[in-house]
Order: C-alpha cells, then sequence, then structure tokens
C-alpha cells in the first residue's frame, strides 16, 4: 500500500516501513540531488561524514560516554541507529571549521585588487540521523546566522535546502541531559521526516513521521504500511528508556539571575587549577558559532587571502584588545563561557545557548561537567551565604 493511499490531508502523516527498505529513502534523497551525510565510523568513533549507502551506517555499534570518556562498542542486535552522540555535530557542514573568504592581487598602485573566485555550486545536503537535541542546536544557529542584522550567506544558503531526516533516541548517554533543557528526546520540531527504530520479537522497523511537505513527497516513494496502535505504544516506550537513561541533570530554574549575580563566586577559582584551556568543549558544541579573521600574504607580498576559522573563548587572543587580553585567567574565560551559555544568550538570543546535548562533558580531556559545575556553584554560594568560608 502507498502512502498516498493512505491520506493526503496534511503533510504531518505517520507510517511504518520495514529495515530493509531504508535504502529506497537513501536512493530518493539522492535522486533529489542531496549529498547524503551521517553517522560512520572513523577512528574508533561515531562521526558525520558523507554517506552512499546504508551499509556505511554504524550498522550494530553503540557508544559509551563519561566524563572525559567515550568508546564504541559492538551492540548484540543490528541497530542502525543505535548510538548516542559523537564528538561531531552538524555545524561543520553548515559553518565551515576554515574557509577562504577573500582573495587579492597587488595593483601598480599599491592596493589589492579582489580576484573574484568562480562560483561554486552550494551543496545541497540531507542530514540522516539528527537528534532532537541537534535539531535545537541548529536552530539556535540559524537565530545567530540567519535571523540577525548579520547574516552568514553560505550558511544561508545551505539551510535554505537542507533535508532533515531526524531520528527519535531509543537510549541516552551518561552525559546526556536534553530533559533538562526541553530539547529532547522526543524530535518535535525543525524536521522533514523523523525516524523511531524498533527492534520487536525479530522484527525491525521503523516509524516514519513527515514533518513538511517536501517529507511527505519522500515519504510518498517509500513501500510503507500503516502504523498500528501497537506501533505507536512502541515509539512512545522507546523514548521513555531514553528518559529513563538521562545521565546527567541541571536544575534551570532562575539559572540566569544565579549565575549573574555569582561572577565572584569562589567556585571560579577551582576551575583555574583543572581546565586547560583546551577548547575542546567549544569545538565539539553544537552551538557554538565564534570565528576569527586572519589575513595572509604570499613571500612576494603581490597576493593575499583572508581566512576565517573557528575560534573559542578559551583561548587567549580572543578577548584581545589594544594592550592585552580582556579575559587573561583561566577562570574568566571558563565563567565566560559558562554565564554565556545558560544566561547571557538568553539576553542575545532569546533562548539557552546549551542543548544538553552532554559533548562539552564527554570531550573534555580532564573531564570538566557543567552540570555538576553549576552544583558547586550553587553549593559555594550556599555557603557563602551562611558565612561558612
Ligand atoms: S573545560 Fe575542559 S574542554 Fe573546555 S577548555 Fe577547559 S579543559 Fe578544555
Ligand atoms: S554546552 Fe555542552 S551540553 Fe550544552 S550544547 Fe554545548 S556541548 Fe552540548
Amino acid at each position: 500500500m502507498s502512502l498516498r493511499e493512505i491520506s493526503q490531508s496534511n503533510f504531518f502523516q505517520k507510517v511504518k516501513i520495514d529495515r530493509a527498505h531504508i535504502d529506497v529513502l537513501f536512493q530518493s534523497l539522492k535522486n533529489r540531488g542531496y549529498s547524503l551525510v551521517g553517522p560512520k565510523i572513523s577512528e574508533g568513533a561515531i562521526i558525520y561524514d558523507f554517506l552512499d549507502v546504508v551499509d556505511e551506517l554504524p550498522i550494530g555499534w553503540t557508544d559509551e560516554q563519561e566524563a572525559g570518556t567515550y568508546r564504541i562498542k559492538q551492540r548484540e542486535d543490528q541497530t542502525l541507529f543505535g548510538y548516542n552522540l559523537g564528538p561531531h555535530s552538524w555545524k561543520q557542514f553548515l559553518f565551515s571549521a576554515r574557509k577562504r573568504v577573500w582573495q587579492g592581487q597587488k595593483t601598480s598602485e599599491g592596493s589589492f585588487k579582489t580576484v573574484q573566485e568562480i562560483a561554486t555550486q552550494s551543496q545541497r545536503y540531507a542530514f540522516i540521523g539528527v537528534r532532537s537535541c541537534e535539531l535545537h542546536a541548529i536552530q539556535i544557529q540559524d537565530r545567530v546566522f540567519m535571523n540577525s542584522q548579520y547574516q552568514d550567506t553560505e550558511y544561508k544558503q545551505k539551510r535554505a535546502d537542507n533535508f532533515i531526516v531526524a531520528v527519535n533516541c531509543g537510549q541516552a548517554g551518561k552525559t546526556c541531559f536534553c530533559t533538562s533543557l526541553n530539547t529532547g528526546p522526543r524530535v518535535s520540531q525543525g524536521y522533514d521526516l523523523a525516524l523511531t527504530e524498533i527492534l520487536d520479537s525479530g522484527t525491525h522497523y521503523f516509524v516514519v513521521e513527515s514533518g513538511s511537505e517536501r517529507g511527505l513527497a519522500v515519504l510518498q516513494e517509500l513501500p510503507c504500511q500503516s502504523v498500528s496502535n501497537n506501533d505507536l505504544e512502541a515509539v512512545d516506550k522507546c523514548i521513555e528508556k531514553a528518559v529513563g537513561q538521562m545521565g546527567r541533570a541541571i536544575d534551570t530554574t532562575d539559572i540566569k539571575a544565579f549565575l549573574y549575580r555569582n561572577y565572584d563566586n569562589k567556585h571560579w577559582q577551582k576551575l583555574e587549577e583543572r581546565c586547560l584551556t583546551c577548547a575542546n568543549c567549544t569545538m565539539v558544541c553544537p552551538t557554538c558559532f565564534c570565528s576569527k579573521i586572519e589575513d595572509t600574504t604570499d613571500l612576494t607580498g603581490e597576493y593575499a587571502e583572508r581566512w576565517q576559522t573557528w575560534d573559542s573563548c578559551f583561548t587567549m587572543d580572543f578577548s584581545y584588545t589594544h594592550g592585552g587580553a580582556v579575559r587573561a585567567s583561566t577562570q574568566s574565560r571558563y565563567r565566560q563561557w559558562l554565564v554565556h551559555k545558560l544566561a547571557s544568550w538568553i539576553d542575545q538570543f532569546g533562548t539557552s545557548g546549551c542543548v544538553g546535548c552532554g559533548r562539552c562533558i564527554t570531550w573534555c580531556p580532564v573531564g570538566i561537567d557543567l552540570t555538576e559545575e553549576i552544583k558547586a556553584l550553587k553549593q559555594a554560594e550556599r555557603e557563602a551565604k551562611n558565612g561558612e568560608n
């Protein structure tokens, strides 16, 4: 039975497809000219990269995470999306980690004339396997790059035709805390298709929901069956399991006011001894968006280029102004990051800058955990009020 026969009333439709038909989904997206990007195993991690066939997915693999620890291991089943999150986020495909933004040739008058680059066709990405927290992160970056006074034209172009195949999480990692930020684990917005992977008594299938007109058009090409109440219950059970496994939590009640009144909290000093200012946390964070601009010339001085590269508030140079860095100490840089993520981001963009993906906890080489730091700051505030130090 085709979906066309099931209903055409609107584009929010739910159907069931067999595991064996996921390759039809891949083919349908490729036929539309999309470059598929999704999870695959590389160098001991589940990363995001270009995909051609379903077999490249991390079939039968999962990951184990803790503060400062990440390992992949084989599962006992053959799930396609049975892992949590790896070190990559989707931002690297929308906001390049390093790109040339200008090139110029010296003129006889001594100034530089722009060398026009041959325009390349912008890539149309279909992201496969986007989790709910990651969808929220993409929407946060949309506000930064597309919905403000200064817009990133390349980002805007890539997002305009960016097909999203989301996946409801069937498990949560030990560093996940999306439930604290209301960003998951159930996919609720910003997707074209949302999949839930069900393995039950020897059957392996997906409940697929379309969330846009173009999502529905793809769904109409998949061999599908109608969903039963049992299937919908299986979806709920799968997501409830992930909620129950949430490894971390953060109390966000009054978090903005709490952080603003705690600039001088003594606990920040403890970060001085622990944080390496390596910037890993900002590189893996799906919402961090800072970059720097560098100009270079060749040895003759006749040819110049301007490059944009991801940067981080953890580097000394990031806050350099005339005469020195504004945030010279480690504690001031960690405080800037945490206060921006959970407090001033709200003033700037109307939303928290954290989606609870847990990457900064997993990939911090010394295991600094923002959920624990918030608890420690609260404890230090209580002690200061009670005059205990
Ligand atoms: S908090 Fe961890 S990951 Fe972030 S800069 Fe410090 S040491 Fe590096
Ligand atoms: S701050 Fe950490 S937990 Fe929050 S979105 Fe960034 S990487 Fe994920």
